[in-house]
């Protein structure tokens, strides 16, 4: 290992945690510390990153990280970052130190290290350019490391495709501490490790993205049909024409319950991004989706920059720094997702709306994934996610996300769903067998 790479040791933070009785794990620990101690250089020291059950601060500074409720309780054995848990002993590489965003002019290029947020690499290219961006998800504090080795679907998917798809590069250690780039980890480890979830090959160092052109204003809609306001008819056609609306404009549609007056209903939220002015979205929508009734001051021309805020609920004018506030409020809710392939039919719309409005604290989004047909690049095994090997036939793909806060499965006559935590990443690919 070289002098490089124990620098990049030592700005990690290492977690050591086992589920055995710490006294048993005692001498794993040591020889694992020793172990450490041997690859050590005297410049960057490793001692005062890593953190085991001994040390007074280990507590806080874990609890500090939890984002999944289950791993508060004192029996589960706790692991850091969203998505992930194990039973054996295991190491925690925290990477939150790795979090510079460096480009490259000429190029339009970035390298990211692993441990920046989407929000924060959403704002270093604000900083930058007005007029480039980069496809990746909306939520703003997901890591980079795991959120891109997972595929990266967001609101730029219809025109840019995933995150994986505009990598070029990556610097990854490997098992044996060697850092490779990727000319010197060859073309199969650069494909599985985009896609295929970076945990398994190794620890991704940083990414080298390709920046996307956006116009430097676009246009931005959030409007909302009750049922009372024809919202079954309204999505139904939604789902027809999404995938085939021009690949500038992503629209996702959100149905929630709410209360109107002392009755609940659904109310279904289109939330859009059109790359373009609203002048030329208007005659577009009047065309292709005129059901959903858009009026003029329900076009909102600004920013990219200002619509991943927006995306992510923030009210309108709200500063672009906080894009680079690692911690918010914290919601706790379990999702899951599934691609549907065949186009859900009226009456299972007004099933799914009786389930919502019986169990209230639940919400799911429809998004259309981009259809293409297989002569385009993007699509065949460029790179190994679970929505491209989906989107093989040219068919409609919606991509559904049910949330919900609570553990019991959503069911009821005609609906059967279990709602698991999971990411959109490692979703199943299941097609309709949520609609039993
Ligand atoms: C609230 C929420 C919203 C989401 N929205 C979207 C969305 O819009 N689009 C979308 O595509 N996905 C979305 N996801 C799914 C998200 O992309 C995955 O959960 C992703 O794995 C999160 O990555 P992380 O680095 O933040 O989490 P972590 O839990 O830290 O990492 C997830 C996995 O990746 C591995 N990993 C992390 N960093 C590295 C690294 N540097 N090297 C090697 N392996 C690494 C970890 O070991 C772990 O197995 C969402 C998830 C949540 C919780």
């Amino acid at each position: 290992m070289g002098a490089s790479c124990l620098h990049i040791l030592s700005v990690f933070s290492m977690f050591l945690v086992f589920s055995v009785p710490w006294a048993a794990a005692d001498l794993r620990v040591d020889t694992f510390l020793q172990c450490l101690s041997y690859r050590e250089h005297p410049s960057y020291p490793i001692s005062g990153a890593i953190y085991t059950p001994d040390n007074s601060s280990f507590s806080d500074v874990l609890y500090s990280y939890i984002r999944n409720r289950r791993f508060m309780t004192s029996t589960t054995p706790k692991p850091l970052g969203q998505s992930y848990v194990s039973n054996n002993p295991f190491v925690i590489l925290d990477l939150f130190n790795l979090r510079s965003i460096t480009f490259d002019d000429a190029t339009e290029t970035a390298w990211v290290q692993a441990g920046a947020t989407l929000g924060e690499l959403y704002h270093a290219i604000a900083e930058k350019s007005k007029t480039l961006a980069f496809p990746a998800g909306v939520c703003l504090t997901l890591g980079t490391g795991g959120h891109f080795s997972g595929g990266g679907y967001g609101n730029l998917m219809r025109k840019y495709g995933l995150s994986v798809d505009n990598i070029v590069d990556a610097h990854l250690v490997d098992v044996g501490g060697r850092i490779l780039d990727r000319n010197s980890m060859g073309e199969d480890l650069f494909w599985a490790i985009r896609g295929g979830g970076g945990a398994s090959f190794g620890v991704i160092l940083q990414w080298k993205i390709k920046l996307v052109p956006i116009p430097e204003v676009v246009t931005y809609f959030k409007v909302g049909r009750t049922l009372e306001e024809g919202a079954t008819d309204v999505v139904h056609r939604w789902i027809k024409v999404a995938h085939k609306l021009p690949e500038e404009l992503f629209i996702r549609a959100q149905p929630q319950v709410v209360q109107v007056g002392d009755q609940k209903t659904v109310n279904v939220s289109f939330i859009a991004l059109f790359l373009g002015s609203a002048q030329e979205l208007k005659p577009l929508m009047e065309r292709d989706f005129p059901e959903l009734g858009l009026k003029p001051e329900d076009l909102k021309e600004t920013s990219w920059i200002e619509t991943t805020l927006l995306f992510a609920d923030f009210p309108s004018g709200t500063p672009t720094t906080v894009l680079l506030n690692r911690t918010r409020t914290p919601i706790y809710f379990k999702f899951k997702s599934d691609y549907v392939r065949k186009n859900i039919k009226k009456e299972d719309l007004t099933l799914i709306w009786k389930k919502m409005i019986e169990l209230e604290k639940v919400f799911v989004q429809v998004e259309s994934i981009w259809e293409k047909n297989e002569s385009d690049s993007r699509v065949c095994n460029s790179i190994p996610t679970q929505i491209r090997s989906q989107i093989q036939n040219p068919v409609p793909s919606d991509l559904v996300r049910g949330w919900r806060r609570g553990q019991q499965p959503l069911r009821g006559p005609g609906l059967t769903y279990k709602p698991e935590f999971m990411g959109g990443s490692t979703s199943r690919t299941i097609s309709e067998d949520w609609l039993e």
